[in-house]
Parts: structure tokens; sequence; C-alpha cells
């Protein structure tokens, strides 16, 4: 399944306005057909929430329905977020428009974009709200750059109808249970598009568009696997002499990492694990496409067995073992159950807690209070993981 992207659209914004030379580099990726999973599964997201929003249903209705071939089919999870979804968007009450396709040209030129939604209260203020499906990394609304493109469009569009003074951008993450509110005036914004927006875009679109590596840029950059730049860079970065700061090393042969030398490090890995990753990605599509990579060729990968026919399968072992033995039951999920009860339920205050997440690695301006370390208490439970 592909779906329409303008090459300056706004959800790649974040990007060419850093590194305008990644535009041209995209465009030299060989164009190939395959959505991912988590793609696939946003998309169906999205159909789900516009399908019930026209249709002023709940997203219940429409579980277990397959939209089209191409999207997967709505399961019990996925009615569940985006009902949290829906019932924010509806909570806002206001004259709506779901899923229109904003026009960009005025200040990108050939840029175009669907904003999921957009609504329009009664106190002036615009709402764009977009849902993002995934569960990897929060997205702040706070000058987000695809948010305001949207809104935008959405300016462009509706500005004569509707007596705008704010403009709201949403990013509703239900999965990561975020919703992220971030306000610009009218004026702002369009001062915006026209100081910083246009002038990035013609510098994009110019034969000489600089190559600029940087986390923000190169995180989703599907250029990643094959840009010079950012290789150099990585691999500058995994061979450099850490600049120590505080209390000298001791000046011992082989001395070990300090903590000082560890923190500088830290921020580096993000990027280049998925630098890695995408590299890696982008070896198996050369050798599937049948070109040739030194040293390397495709294998099968490991699997697991897995029932033909899970129906037929359980009948089978229910006839031999008796049913309790061939099938397990499983309780419903908290979210479906609350849905069903109410928030106020006493079966959900008695039966639920939040336990406490494992200890996390992330920098000190991470709004989460540091946790509190008593040095005489036994460390070997700690399971240390690093914030993405
Ligand atoms: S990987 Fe980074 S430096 Fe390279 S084109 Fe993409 S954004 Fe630019």
């Amino acid at each position: 399944m592909s779906i329409a992207h303008a090459k300056l659209g706004p959800s790649g914004a974040h990007r060419w306005m850093l590194c305008p030379g990644s535009v041209g580099l995209i465009a030299q990726l060989p164009v190939g057909d395959e959505s991912s999973a988590f793609a696939v599964e946003g998309t169906t997201a999205h159909a789900l929430a516009e399908m019930a929003l026209a249709n002023d249903k709940d997203a219940d209705t429409y579980r277990g329905v397959r939209f089209s071939e191409e999207l997967f089919k709505v399961d019990d999870e996925m009615v569940d977020y985006v009902q949290m979804y829906l019932d924010y968007v509806r909570a806002l009450g206001g004259t709506r428009f779901t899923e229109i396709r904003v026009d960009l040209s005025q200040w990108v030129p050939d840029s175009f974009g669907t904003a999921d939604n957009v609504v329009f209260t009664d106190d002036g203020v615009m709402h764009v709200i977009d849902l993002k499906y995934g569960k990897g990394v929060p997205v702040h609304a706070e000058n987000n750059p695809q948010g305001m493109c949207y809104a935008l469009g959405a300016l462009a569009e509706y500005d004569f109808l509707f007596d705008i003074e704010t403009v709201r951008i949403v990013i509703h993450q239900p999965r990561l249970d975020s919703v992220s509110e971030w306000d610009i005036s009218r004026e702002d914004l369009l001062s915006w598009a026209e100081t910083e927006l246009a002038p990035a875009a013609a510098a994009a679109q110019s034969e000489d568009a600089p190559v600029v590596p940087g986390d923000k840029q190169c995180r989703f950059c599907e250029a990643k696997p094959i840009c010079r730049a950012l290789a150099e860079r990585n691999m500058s970065l995994a061979s450099q002499d850490f600049e120590v700061v505080g209390a000298p090393v001791t000046p011992v042969e082989l001395p070990n990492l300090s903590n000082e030398e560890i923190a500088a490090i830290l921020p580096q890995l993000d990027l280049l694990t998925k630098w890695a990753t995408a590299v890696q990605g982008h070896a198996k599509g050369l050798l599937e496409l049948g070109e040739e990579v030194p040293g390397y060729k495709l294998v099968e990968g490991r699997s697991q067995r897995k029932w033909i026919d899970e129906e037929a399968a359980g009948k089978a072992l229910a006839r031999k073992l008796g049913a309790k033995e061939a099938y397990t039951k499983k309780v419903i999920t908290i979210t479906k159950a609350e849905k069903l009860l109410g928030k106020d339920s006493r079966i959900m205050a008695d039966h639920t807690e939040k336990p406490e997440g494992k200890p996390t690695v992330a920098p000190v301006r991470d709004k989460r209070p540091a946790i509190v370390i008593d040095v005489t208490s036994d460390f070997d439970d700690l399971d240390v993981a690093v914030a993405a």
C-alpha cells in the first residue's frame, strides 16, 4: 500500500527544515512499496477514527472490521485506544472537519498533507489534532513543524469562515497516554511561515542544498543507510576521544570509561543504533534485489512453530485432552473493563494497581522526578534501560 506524500510535505518538515539536502538524497532511494507493519497499523487506526467520527459511532462498532484489503482488522486494543482519541475530539464540540487535505503551496511549492481533525470552537481557537498511533517516542506539540504546517494549511482553507485568534496544536498518542497541546497565535504562525518555513523550503529545492546531520532530522530519515554525511558523523563519533569534563582520569595505560565519558556517549546511542539498523535493512534490501554486497548473503532466519489452523488445532486438542486443557481463558483488558464499568467502578478500584516502572536512564531535563537511590540497599534487582 502506498500513500501519496509531497516531497516537501508536513510530515517531513522537521527533517527538511534542518537538513535541506535530505530531499534530494531520499529521491535517490529505490522506489519500494513496502509499508511497514507499523505504518499499516497507523493507517488502520486513522481509518477507524475517520469512520467512527463520520458516522457518529464509537470505535467498538467496527471491532473485527477490515476497512480494505491493505489494512489490518480492527482489534480489541485498537478499539480501546482509538476510543480515547474519539472522546478527546468529541469533547471539544465546535465545528469539526475530519481528514482534510491541506494545501501549503502558498509557502512551500507543491506541498500538501492531510490533517486528521481540525475543530473550530466559539472561543476563537482552531484545534489542529494529529493522531499518532505509534508507541515509540512521545511527540511534543510545541514548535512541532508538522502540526504547524497542518495548521497553516487549515488557515489557508478556513480563515475566511471563522474568527481565529489562537491555533492549538494537539498531538494525541493514546498508546502512550499522551496528549500534548500547544498554543500559538494566528499572527505568530503566519510569521513563522514567512520567516522560517518558506526560506527552508527554498533551500531544500536549491541544487546545492546542504546535507546536515543531527539527532532530530536523521532519526526518521529514510536516507540514513545511504547518507555519507551521517556515516562520517557516526564513524567519527565511534572513534573519537572523549572530552572529559570534571576531574582528570587517572593516567593508567587503559583507563576504564569515566562516568563523564559514559555521559558523553549516552546521547549518541539512539541515533547510532537506528543508523546501524537502517544500514542492515538497506543491505538486506540490496541482496533481495539481487545486488552484490561483498562478503554477505541472504540466509533463512530463525522461525517459530505455529498452528496451521488454530481453530482446527483447538478442536483436535480438545478431543484428545479435553476443553479445559486445550484452551486458556484471558481476562479482558483494563481499558475495556473501564469502558464497560466506568472509571469509578469499585471493581476497578479494588483490582487494579500501577506498579512502579523499572528504573530507566533519562537526561536530567526529563520531566519525571529522579529516583532517590538508597546506596545501602541491594542493587541486584535493578534492570537499567536507556530511555529513548
Ligand atoms: S540521514 Fe540525516 S544528514 Fe543524511 S540526509 Fe537524512 S537527515 Fe540529512
